[in-house]
């Protein structure tokens, strides 16, 4: 039996299951601090025979297994979680191989083996929600380096007439900063759930999101990109998206059929923790 962890920044999704994607049990607990939430967390696993644990987290986090501070959720702004030994805390209760990433990168591993990307060995997953962030296989696996990469926060070319100074904490106008949710609500006054009808907001939307994507697919060649999040449950944007790309491109990369190779998650709102179930068994295939 394997445990899975998709650690987000309002709640924790747990859950036990299979290497093959298999869900027996799963439970939400709420993101409040590390003492109550992680405790919470232990509970749900001591119930089974767990073999391995696998967890995609919200970060940044430490994925240099060298790193004295490996396993740990690093210079978060959720204060609490700063610092915070997630990986030790898991192997202090279970005495498990614990598969640790991004939340991005493990949704990125579950679309690969199981979802929309599902028999190819490289693909982009794209999250555009309360942050934007990526996670891409290559070669089959999770690409990691000095550190995770951090594909929100690339610079782009403002639009012309768009005057938002942008909204993300370290840098204003990276792509996180003009098109996370929170920067939509800041720049139109109104949540993206009720702005469905305003032509200009998706085309805007899709106007940043088509430059980021110019420039994944520029640098990483990636086999399938999978976009998710809930800004991208709007169609429009892959409308917009799909109108913008080929301008940028020019022809010069060929890329497949763009509503076959942009798409939404295979695995729905799971990609995450089917992905942190597969973390968990790749971490107890190694060990
Ligand atoms: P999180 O990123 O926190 O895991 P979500 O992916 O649901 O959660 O993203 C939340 C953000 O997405 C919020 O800013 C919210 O306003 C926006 N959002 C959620 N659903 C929609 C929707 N259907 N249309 C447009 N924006 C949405
Ligand atoms: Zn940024």
């Amino acid at each position: 039996m394997l445990g899975a962890i998709e650690a987000g920044g309002t709640k924790f999704i747990c859950a036990v299951g299979e290497a093959d994607g298999t869900i027996h049990e799963r439970i939400q607990i709420p993101t409040t601090v590390p003492a109550e939430t992680m405790q919470r967390v232990v509970e749900f696993f001591q119930a089974y025979p767990l073999e391995a644990i696998g967890v995609g987290s919200f970060g940044p986090i430490d994925v240099n297994p060298e790193s004295p501070t490996y396993g740990y959720i690093t210079s978060t702004p959720k204060l609490a979680w700063k610092d915070y030994p997630i990986v030790q805390t898991l192997k202090d209760a279970f005495a498990v191989p614990v598969g640790f990433t991004t939340d991005v990168n493990g949704a990125a591993l579950g679309e690969a083996t199981l979802g929309a990307a599902k028999g190819l060995d490289s693909c982009l997953y794209i999250t555009v929600g309360t942050g934007i962030g990526a996670g891409a296989i290559v070669r089959g696996e999770v690409l990691e380096g000095l550190s995770h990469p951090e594909m929100g926060h690339i610079l782009l070319r403002r639009h012309p007439n768009d005057p938002y100074q942008g909204k993300c904490p370290y840098h204003h106008d990276c792509l996180e900063g003009l098109a996370a949710g929170p920067a939509l609500e800041e720049r139109w006054g109104e949540k993206g759930i009720d702005l469905v009808d305003r032509h200009e907001v998706w085309d805007l939307e899709g106007y940043y999101l088509a430059q980021a994507l110019m420039q994944y697919i520029l640098i990483l060649s990636p086999k399938k990109i999978i976009l998710g999040g809930g800004v991208s449950n709007q169609p429009q944007v892959f409308t917009a998206i799909y109108q913008y790309l080929p301008e940028l491109l020019q022809g010069y990369v060929h890329i497949p059929e763009l509503s076959t190779y942009i798409v939404s998650p295979g695995l729905g709102n799971d990609a995450g923790i089917t992905g942190a179930l597969l973390l968990a068994d790749r971490a107890l295939t190694k060990n």
